[in-house]
């Protein structure tokens, strides 16, 4: 029975933003776990490129690859008919496209605050409701919001980033307030600390680095692979009757001050 529980083989998965990454990294533990993975980001080359990658591991049959922008509308309605037309029936989506933007909120512009959330938030709510537009239907499906620490924390500097994240938590809320009855479990993982091109900059500050080892239980940088799992069982049938939640992978950041 455990095994049925984490049977993901042949499902189709879409994952925004796995150019790189994060995103990157939950694709390739989708695809080693069987799904049909639907790779997505914005600059065209990089994502032909990770494409080339996973083809070459996992088998073009099992690999797809569509950029759009989640931030648009048309474009995101155009990219999930074409998941859906093209691969097959979308089960497990993954927002986990998103940007950051690090200055002080005296000097920070109304674009940049709007660009954060319409990328990290908006996005998500348009990518899912698409995505639940196909699911709902079909009486199941899977969404994965990929929120942050700073869903519960935060942190001088970065406060479009972490209204987004915050946001994040809510809508999770929201999808499954009017979704679970349809058959969908829609979660979110949160992650700590991990070590990306995104954050590359902190880990070589070493002011910076010596407080995140001090400031997690864990006294490590997450690494993207640590989310595979949580990511794992947040997709399969072994999460059908949990609903709504924040699942922090954090090494115990936010349960310690
Ligand atoms: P990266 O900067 O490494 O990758 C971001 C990805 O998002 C890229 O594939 C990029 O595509 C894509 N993307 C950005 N904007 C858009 C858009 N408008 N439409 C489609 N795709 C887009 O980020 P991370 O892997 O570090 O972060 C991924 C997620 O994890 C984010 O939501 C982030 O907030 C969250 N997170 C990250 C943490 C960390 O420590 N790194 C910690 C907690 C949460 P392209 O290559 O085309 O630009």
């Amino acid at each position: 029975m455990a095994s049925t529980l984490f049977d993901i083989d042949g499902r189709v998965a879409l994952v925004t933003g796995s150019s790189r990454g994060i995103g990157r990294a939950i694709a390739d533990g989708l695809a080693e776990a069987g799904a049909i993975v639907v790779l997505n980001g914005v600059n065209a080359e990089r994502l032909a490129e990770t494409h080339a990658d996973f083809v070459a591991r996992f088998g073009a049959d099992r690999v797809f690859a569509r950029a759009f922008d989640v931030t648009d509308a048309d474009a995101v309605a155009a990219g999930i008919a074409w998941v859906e037309e093209t691969v097959g029936p979308l089960r497990i989506l993954v927002n986990n496209a998103g940007v950051q933007h690090r200055v002080p909120m005296l000097d920070l512009d109304v674009a940049d605050w709007e660009r954060v959330l319409k990328t990290n938030l908006t996005s998500a709510f348009l990518v899912g409701r698409e995505a639940a537009r196909h699911m709902i239907p079909r009486g199941e499906g899977k969404i994965i919001n990929i929120a942050s620490v700073q869903t519960d924390l935060a942190r001088p500097t970065i406060a479009p980033y972490t209204v987004s994240k915050g946001g994040i938590r809510n809508l999770t809320r929201a999808m499954t307030a009017e979704w679970a009855e349809h058959g969908l479990q829609i979660n979110a993982i949160a992650p700590g600390y991990i070590h990306t091109e995104m954050t590359q900059n902190l880990v070589d500050d070493e002011k910076f680095n010596s407080w995140i080892l001090g400031r997690t239980p864990a006294h490590r940088w997450g690494t993207i692979e640590d989310l595979v799992g949580p990511a794992l069982w947040l997709a399969g049938d072994g999460s059908k009757f949990v609903n709504g939640q924040v699942v922090f992978i954090d090494g115990g950041m936010t349960v310690v001050v």
